[in-house]
């Protein structure tokens, strides 16, 4: 295995861009959430930048959050790919449907990750 890079945090960068391009090419699952009565266009870059930080912290806290992952790598990529899939559900019947292209269990930091997003944006709604 010569030449193969040993470093934890290169592994975990290619690991993340293969959850990434999994996520939005070709997911294993979506996660489903009830639709947020939001408006779109007041999700601006500071109310997007409090939702990647407080989200963050609080995924930290969590038991998926102790174990380093593809979250911990680019945290924004994930809020993104879960605003998309709001924006998307908009002008859709049905649920919010958040792709994952890392698995399907329980225990998915992605998926812990989109939850605590939800939480968040769940308390933006104003009625
Ligand atoms: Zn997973």
């Amino acid at each position: 295995m010569a030449g193969l890079n040993r470093d934890p945090e290169v592994t975990l960068k290619l690991l993340h861009q293969t959850h990434i391009s999994a996520t939005t090419q070709n997911p294993i699952c979506h996660h489903e959430f009830p639709k947020l009565n939001i408006e779109l266009n007041q999700l601006n870059d500071n109310i997007i930048n409090k939702c990647i930080d407080e989200c963050y912290l609080k995924y930290k806290t969590t038991d998926e959050g102790h174990i380093r992952s593809s979250v911990d790598i680019n945290p924004k990529a994930w809020v993104n790919i879960f605003i998309f899939s709001m924006v998307k559900a908009t002008n859709a019947s049905g649920n919010i449907q958040v792709p994952n292209g890392c698995c399907n269990t329980d225990k998915c930091g992605i998926k812990k990750f989109y939850e605590i997003i939800y939480d968040h944006f769940s308390g933006l709604v104003t009625n």
